[in-house]
């Protein structure tokens, strides 16, 4: 494992110098590059070359951009904040849902209108994974695409470009390589994100993520727990833990241990690093989620209380079309296990409505199911159908008009659960991490273990970063509102 660094936002500038040791090999390499119109963005002078990369999707992507700075950096580039000033830009795409696809496209479009910009453009993510080279006929000014399987990859297709190379693709998915990085840069200075496994084995019928993220390979527990010292002596104190199905993990075999760790030892292993106060983890599988994460949590504070375990249906008609691999019972058996805890551990989820085939008593399972779950928070989708998944071949028959009344009505339901919920937690106080200042002086934002945002008064100055307890005096559906009783720093 190589020796790795972690870039903050606030510190970039200074980082930079430290950087300087790291990236001698690879500018002396492209020092020697020969160039091409394009690649002498990369080629002739990467340290004067700045580079710009916009994200969309989930936070896996988010940190995945994370990375990809954290490559180019060590690589000698500068990060800029807009677009117009950089020489190299890089979408990171997600193709979840065709809005969310179709937004690249749209982005790319752009270039058409500018053909002299003179940028070296690169499409990473799901979208590079799912139209490969065929991003290059759609847009011939793009030099660079990469599916999120081959990221390990991405240092040699940057050193391809910087030696003059016009088009390099990286889009194997038959890797068992995780993307670790030797440098990351991190977006937010008290959270760190942290991929302990990458891809999905699970196929459910309408995701797409199998297909661009490829097989699930989880990173070895020492190196994900010497990444977290290093992060405590950073100074982060908050990590999450990241993985389309975390609770899947399975650590892999190294020499001379028995057996690996499980997820839920791995937690307690986390949260027990010095100067680590809180650990979360997303998203959880159903199907894998045991009472040892739930003995795990109650038993080691620094778990936060929050378990994001996304249902999808509450219909087991519709769960079995999807392919999840559970029934309702099943699932409302989990949350009966999570509300058996000795705290309270607050539960969010994600649904589906309009999926093909989905009747009008399918969504009143979903709803009965929302009442039934008491969840603190829902994300909810209307189908979207995706290529290279099995639901393609399943009409898809509910008009969106209707697509978008279902959701409404699920929203609307949730709402109203929330703003019971919520009203419960007025007069009881929440440590809160303070991740946020108003405009307004003396108003602030952070967050309870829980997951919740909790906006409040203080007349403290310099809060940003630091943990302190807060009473709720308001609550609304999605956030409450509080005053600051004692500052603990
Ligand atoms: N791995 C996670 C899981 O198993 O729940 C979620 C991954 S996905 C990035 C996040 C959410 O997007 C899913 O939980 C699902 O609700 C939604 N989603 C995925 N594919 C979709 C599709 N084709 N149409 C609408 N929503 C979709
Ligand atoms: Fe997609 Fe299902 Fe895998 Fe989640 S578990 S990433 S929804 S295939």
């Amino acid at each position: 494992m190589p020796l790795s660094f972690d870039v903050r936002l606030n510190d970039l500038t200074g980082a930079r110098e430290e950087l300087r040791g790291v990236t001698e090999g690879s500018r002396a390499a492209s020092s020697q590059a020969s160039v091409t119109p394009d690649s002498s963005l990369l080629g002739a002078s990467p340290e004067a070359s700045t580079f710009f990369i916009e994200t969309f999707g989930c936070q896996m992507n988010a940190h995945d951009s994370e990375k990809v700075a954290g490559v180019l950096l060590g690589r000698g580039y500068r990060q800029v904040d807009d677009l117009d000033s950089a020489k190299v830009v890089f979408y990171n795409t997600c193709s979840i849902r065709e809005k969310a696809a179709q937004k690249v496209f749209s982005r790319l479009g752009e270039y058409r209108k500018h053909p002299g910009h003179g940028k070296i453009i690169g499409v990473l993510g799901c979208v590079a994974q799912q139209e490969g080279e065929e991003i290059f006929e759609r847009a011939p000014w793009v030099s660079l695409v990469c599916g999120s399987a081959s990221y390990s990859k991405l240092p040699a297709l940057l050193a391809q470009l910087e030696a003059g190379n016009r088009r390099v693709t990286g889009l194997d998915k038959d890797t068992d390589e995780t993307f670790e990085t030797e440098i990351t840069r991190r977006d937010n200075p008290f959270r760190a994100y942290l991929t302990i496994i990458e891809g999905c084995d699970k196929s459910c019928s309408y995701c797409v993520v199998p297909f661009t993220r490829g097989p699930e390979r989880s990173r070895s527990s020492a190196s994900v727990l010497q990444e977290v010292r290093k992060l405590a002596d950073l100074g982060y104190s908050e990590i999450q833990l990241l993985g389309q199905t975390v609770n899947s993990y399975r650590d892999p075999m190294l020499r001379g241990m028995s057996r690996g760790m499980t997820f839920a030892e791995l937690l307690v292993a986390v949260a027990a690093v010095p100067g680590i106060r809180r650990v979360r983890f997303t998203t959880s599988h159903p199907r894998d989620f045991g009472p040892d994460i739930v003995e795990a949590i109650d038993s080691v504070p620094a778990l936060c209380d929050h378990v994001h375990l996304p249902v999808q249906s509450g219909s087991t008609r519709v769960l079995r079309s999807m392919q999840r691999t559970y029934t309702r019972d099943e699932y409302l058996e989990k949350i009966a296990l999570i509300r058996s805890a000795r705290r309270p551990i607050s539960v969010t989820s994600d649904i589906i409505v309009g999926f093909p085939g989905e009747t009008e008593e399918d969504l009143a399972d979903t709803l009965s199911l929302l009442d039934a779950a008491q969840y603190d928070g829902v994300f909810a989708f209307q189908y979207s159908p995706r290529p290279n998944t099995s639901s393609l071949q399943m009409a898809d028959t509910i008009p969106e008009q209707e697509k978008g009344r279902r959701l409404a009505v699920v929203q609307d339901r949730q709402r109203e659960i929330q703003v019971v919920r919520n009203n419960e937690l007025v007069g009881q106080i929440f440590e809160v991490l303070v991740d946020g200042a108003s405009r307004r002086p003396g108003q602030w934002a952070g967050r309870t273990s829980s997951n919740r945002i909790l906006n409040f008064s203080s007349p403290h100055s310099d809060l940003l970063g630091q943990y302190t307890q807060v009473r709720v005096t308001r609550a609304s559906p999605n956030s409450l509102i509080g005053e600051q009783v004692e500052q603990v720093v």
